[in-house]
C-alpha cells in the first residue's frame, strides 16, 4: 500500500514524500480510506508514534474546503503541547496544497490572543477542552460548520479530569457526522463517551 492507492491526491503527497513519508503505517492503512469516505465514525486504539496524527489529519486536510471560511473540524487534544505539535504536522503536511489555515488554542495562554486569531480565516481549530468551552461560552468560536470532531489521546483527557467538558462539547457538535476517537487504552470512561456520543455503528481499529 502506499498513500495514492489509500486516496490521498498528490499535493499531500508530494508534502509528505519531503518528509520523509512514504509508507503508510499500520494505522494509517486501515483508518485513511474509511475517513476518506465520511460519514463514519471511528474508534481507534493507538498509541503515540504510530503515525496516528496523519491518519485522521490526512484525510481531514483532504476534506476541508479552502474556499468555505469557517472551521470544518476540531481536534481535541489533552495538552497544550500536543495541541501545538497536531497544528504543526497539519501545517507541515500542507506545503504543496491550497492554503488550510490551522489555529491551536489551549490554557494558560491569554484568552484574548487566541480570540483575535480565530477572527482570521480558519479552518481546523485544535484545542484543548477546557479552554474549548471558556470559547463557546464567549461566543468566540463558531463550530456550526464543523464536520468532523476527533478525540486524540481521550484516555489522556479522561486523566486530566476532563470528562466532563468532552461530554458537554460533543453534546453541542451532536450532529456531526464524523467522530474520530483515538485512545492508548480504553477505559470505562472512554466507552461511556462511545456509548454516548458515536454511534453505534462505529468502525473500531487497533
Ligand atoms: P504520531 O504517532 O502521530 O505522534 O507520529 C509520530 C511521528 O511519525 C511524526 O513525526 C510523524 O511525522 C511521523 N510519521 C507519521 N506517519 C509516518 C509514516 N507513514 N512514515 C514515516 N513517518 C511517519
Amino acid at each position: 500500500q502506499n498513500f495514492k492507492s489509500l486516496g490521498l491526491n498528490k499535493n499531500l503527497i508530494k508534502g509528505l514524500n519531503e518528509l520523509g513519508i512514504v509508507k503508510p503505517t499500520q494505522i494509517q492503512e486501515e483508518a485513511i480510506p474509511l475517513l476518506l469516505e465520511g460519514n463514519a465514525h471511528l474508534v481507534g486504539q493507538a498509541q503515540t508514534g504510530t503515525g496516528k496524527t496523519a491518519a485522521y489529519g490526512l484525510p481531514i486536510l483532504e476534506r476541508i474546503n479552502a474556499n468555505q471560511k469557517s472551521i470544518q473540524a476540531l481536534i481535541l487534544c489533552p495538552t497544550r503541547e500536543l495541541s501545538q505539535q497536531v497544528a504543526k504536522q497539519l501545517f507541515k503536511f500542507t506545503k504543496y496544497t491550497e492554503k488550510i489555515f490551522t489555529e491551536a488554542v489551549y490554557g494558560g495562554e491569554k484568552i484574548d490572543i487566541q480570540i483575535k486569531n480565530l477572527s482570521r480565516p480558519t479552518h481546523i481549530v485544535v484545542a484543548t477542552p477546557g479552554r474549548l468551552i471558556d470559547l463557546l461560552n464567549r461566543k468566540a468560536i463558531d463550530l456550526s460548520q464543523v464536520h468532523t470532531v476527533v478525540l486524540d489521546e481521550a484516555d489522556e483527557m479522561l486523566s486530566m479530569g476532563f470528562k466532563q467538558q468532552l461530554d458537554e462539547i460533543l453534546s453541542a457538535l451532536r450532529n456531526v457526522e464524523n467522530k474520530w476517537l483515538f485512545s492508548a487504552t480504553m477505559p470505562h470512561g472512554i466507552k461511556q463517551i462511545v456509548n454516548q456520543h458515536m454511534a453505534e455503528d462505529a468502525y473500531r481499529i487497533q
